[in-house]
């Protein structure tokens, strides 16, 4: 494990309406406490950021968007900007989750000028990337990351980029049951911490947080964490249950 505090976040996706985010959020403030050396956020839905922005507001768990408009504002019915984010409060926001990727056509490109809306509007993103099943088995893993993470970051400063977490997620990890090893996520881990070196330098490098994403529990949360460059997880179904995700959060060293 690194020096580098270890970041955990829970995504709530579409679930748990306003009074469930509510309970959920005050369950999560207990158990977690003062954080014990770890970061925490959660991402609720639209309609229950500002509820749970307001109960942890004292709290060390900070609390982030799943998505953003890349416009700061216009015509885009539906649509919330970077800039709104901001502007309710809010310390994070997703970008390029796989699940936007897959079922709402945000290509590498898109997410690109998502991830600028969200630096310009000074709001920390979480950069999500990873590859399918089929890529995996064709052995695309790198290639697939790579270019994702090259059109994501390419021509940024390292200051900004030393401020973007990325979380690795294979999608075919994602709410399947089917997590990776340990060691096939340091692998690819190792990988992309290379790839930023590349970009940009190793001090940068060193310094990029990187999450696993992918059917993490609280049962496997430590083999993960004992690896060099895992710092953290991006946590979905584990996430909608206060015990789980504050067991993820206060993980013992496997
Ligand atoms: C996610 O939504 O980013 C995720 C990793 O989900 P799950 O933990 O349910 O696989």
């Amino acid at each position: 494990m690194s020096d580098r505090t270890p970041f955990l976040a829970g995504n709530w996706k579409m679930y748990k309406n306003r009074d469930q985010a509510v309970n959920l959020a005050y369950a999560l403030k207990d158990l977690v406490g003062d954080g014990e050396g770890r970061d925490a956020a959660v991402f609720p839905s639209f309609s229950a950021l500002e509820a749970v922005r307001r109960i942890l507001a004292d709290s060390p768990i900070k609390v982030g968007a799943q998505t953003c408009h890349f416009e700061t504002e216009g015509a885009f019915t539906g649509e919330v900007s970077a800039e709104m984010l901001k502007d309710a409060g809010l310390d994070l926001v997703l970008v390029g989750h796989s699940e936007r990727r897959e079922f709402f056509g945000e290509t590498d490109e898109i997410v690109r000028k998502k991830l600028d809306a969200a630096l310009r509007a000074g709001i920390a993103p979480i950069l999500c990337l990873g590859e399918t099943k089929d890529e995996r088995e064709a052995n695309r893993t790198e290639e697939v990351v790579r270019r994702q993470a090259t059109a994501a970051f390419e021509g940024l400063d390292t200051e900004t980029m030393k401020g973007i977490t990325v979380a690795y997620e294979p999608v075919w990890a994602i709410g399947t049951g089917l997590t990776a090893t340990p060691e096939q996520a340091q692998d690819v881990h190792a990988f992309l911490r290379g790839l930023i070196a590349e970009m940009f330098d190793a001090d940068t490098a060193q310094a990029v947080r990187i999450q696993y994403g992918g059917s993490v529990k609280p049962g496997n949360i430590g083999g993960l964490m004992s690896k060099p460059d895992i710092d953290g997880a991006l946590v979905g179904g584990a996430s909608l249950e206060a015990g789980s995700f504050a067991a993820i959060v206060s993980f013992d060293r496997g």
